[in-house]
């Protein structure tokens, strides 16, 4: 690899702002964040956010899979603690021919403290003190701090919880715009995330999307522009088989109506998720009306490209 000159041909475009999930830090990941970058560079990304998820601070919340393991709760957060140390380490070592844009992914839970929490992680700062984070995801994974977007069997109990599958989808939208306001993300995963296990629970889709979760959706909209938030066009919806990426055309119409900045995330969790589907979603972005996405530089400068 010896540099730019080899890479003028990337496309300004080729940028993602959500993934580079890597096995030393995240236990649904493999292989290491340098491979995930190597990785990076071969797909031709001029620009790649790395945003680790951020530890849930209760053990209430571990991944069924991290029980598995046999994590504790101090082993996640003492990884993401190490995370820290290693992001800016390696993104500088990065630095002659990637961009990496140093994240992380926040979550809502537990409800009652996740605020302070993420906002502690933003306000992290590197030994020189300029910022350690140059932006960071705001996702919602729980809603009423049940998963939804694991087993099929959770996110039926917090349907139930709610009271059906339209009271899901607007507590799902209403928690985003709730987190939204409060932390106020760089970027917003996966806006309908809570359309991933619908199928798998044997319930039709349209029932996310009637009139009442539709101006659930635009409340969450209305808090991403009003918080200058960008939207990450998320791949990973055509990993999971669902037939399109996050988001479904009819929310990205109504976020072109309000004039909602979008982004590439590929969402990746091992090497052969970098890159993956990136060229398709520009194809459906187009599609969907929207001409640009925007990515945040080293140090949170935005950057609108053409698409
Ligand atoms: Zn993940
Ligand atoms: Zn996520």
């Amino acid at each position: 690899m010896t540099g730019l000159s080899e890479r003028r041909s990337v496309q300004p475009w080729m940028v993602s702002l959500h993934g580079g999930h890597s096995s030393a830090y995240c236990d649904h990941a493999a292989d290491s964040l340098r491979d995930i970058l190597d990785a990076a560079i071969a797909a031709g990304y001029h620009s790649f956010g790395v945003s680790e998820h951020a530890p849930r601070s209760e053990a209430r919340f571990l991944y069924p899979n991290e029980h598995e393991l046999g994590w504790t709760l101090e082993k996640t957060i003492s990884d993401f603690d190490q995370y820290m140390i290693d992001l800016p380490a390696i993104a500088a070592e990065y630095a002659d021919r990637l961009d990496v844009i140093c994240g992380f992914e926040a979550e809502v839970v537990p409800a009652s403290t996740y605020v302070e929490k993420m906002l502690d992680f933003r306000r992290r700062s590197r030994p020189n003190g300029k910022p350690l984070f140059d932006f960071f995801v705001g996702s919602v994974h729980f809603v009423n701090e049940i998963q939804i977007d694991g087993e099929v069997e959770d996110w039926v109990k917090a349907m139930e919880a709610c009271g059906g599958p339209e009271a899901l989808a607007t507590a799902y939208y209403d928690e985003i715009a709730t987190m939204v306001d409060a932390l106020k993300p760089d970027v917003v995963g996966h806006l309908d995330l809570i359309k991933r296990n619908v199928l798998l629970a044997g319930i039709e889709g349209w029932t996310l999307q009637t009139a009442k979760a539709r101006a659930a959706a635009d409340r969450a909209l209305e808090a991403i522009k009003a918080n200058d938030g960008i939207l990450d066009l998320n791949t990973a919806g055509w990993r999971k088989g669902l037939g399109e990426p996050y988001p479904a055309p009819w929310i990205i119409e109504r976020a072109v109506k309000m004039d909602v900045s979008f982004c590439f995330g590929d969402d990746s969790h091992r090497i052969s998720h970098v890159g993956e589907g990136v060229a398709a979603a520009r194809e459906y972005l187009l599609q969907n009306g929207v001409i640009s996405v925007t990515t945040v530089r080293q140090g949170g400068e935005r950057v609108v490209y053409l698409l």
